[in-house]
């Protein structure tokens, strides 16, 4: 059909490389980046926004928070806001990491964010990131990849991004135990689609990996 959009979906664990793949992906390709975990947080930092402790925010008063959320196309991708604020670097702070994976438990959460990220593919051809765009969310994607690491190397790039610097090997394993967790906490969302094709990139340079998804991207899109 030829109104539909090109789409590829990337998903996997945390800290397996999905955002800032998809990013350099949709660069290249001069598609649209989507980061469904992005959404996740914000509406994660609009609850913490409105106060209360973790246990007791039922899904009503997360849903009333995402209400808060919009999300505005640009051209590089998406932008998020909160109310009148811009989503900003609050969304990636220990707070919300750690609170996020209660929110994307909740079914209907879950159901609006999907519904927020089909609404993105009505600005055209999109690269797509989080646990579930190619099972739940963009089923008939032209392209599924399905990223993974090492755990112990996803940490490294995780203290590496959140510290600045090198790591210590005690920094690594806090992370290591800190991601294992999320991960176990996400699990039954984090998922393969059947026809998804996996990259490890564990021993791969974010550049490579960037420059794989093009080549088959670039396979999937010729006429023919
Ligand atoms: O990708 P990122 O680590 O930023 O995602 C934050 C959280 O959002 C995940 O830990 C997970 O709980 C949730 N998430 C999800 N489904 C997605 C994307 C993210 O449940 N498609």
């Amino acid at each position: 059909m030829a109104d539909t959009p090109f789409v590829i979906t990337i998903d996997g664990p945390a800290a397996s490389g999905k955002s800032s793949t998809a990013r350099a992906v949709a660069l290249e390709l001069g598609l649209r980046h989507g980061d469904s975990g992005a959404i996740y947080r914000a509406i994660t930092a609009a609850r913490i926004g409105a106060g209360g402790e973790t246990s007791t925010w039922t899904e009503d008063s997360v849903l009333d928070a995402a209400a808060r959320v919009r999300v505005h196309p640009i051209p590089a991708g998406f932008a998020l806001t909160i109310g009148a604020t811009d989503a900003g670097r609050f969304i990636r702070s220990p707070v919300v990491t750690a609170n996020v994976s209660v929110v994307a438990k909740m079914p209907r959460v879950r159901d609006w964010v999907n519904a927020r990220m089909r609404e993105c593919a009505r600005y055209g051809g999109l690269v797509v990131d989080g646990r579930d765009m190619g099972t739940a969310v963009f089923p008939d994607a032209a392209l599924k990849i399905w990223l993974v690491a090492d755990a112990t190397e996803r940490a490294r790039r995780r203290s590496v991004e959140m510290l600045g610097r090198v790591p210590s090997a005690d920094e690594v394993a806090d992370e290591a135990a800190a991601l294992g967790a999320r991960d176990a906490k996400d699990q039954e969302q984090t998922q393969p689609a059947a026809d998804a094709v996996h990259i490890d990139t564990t021993l791969l340079k974010p550049d490579d990996q960037a420059a794989k998804i093009v080549a088959l991207a670039t396979q999937r899109r010729k006429p023919g």
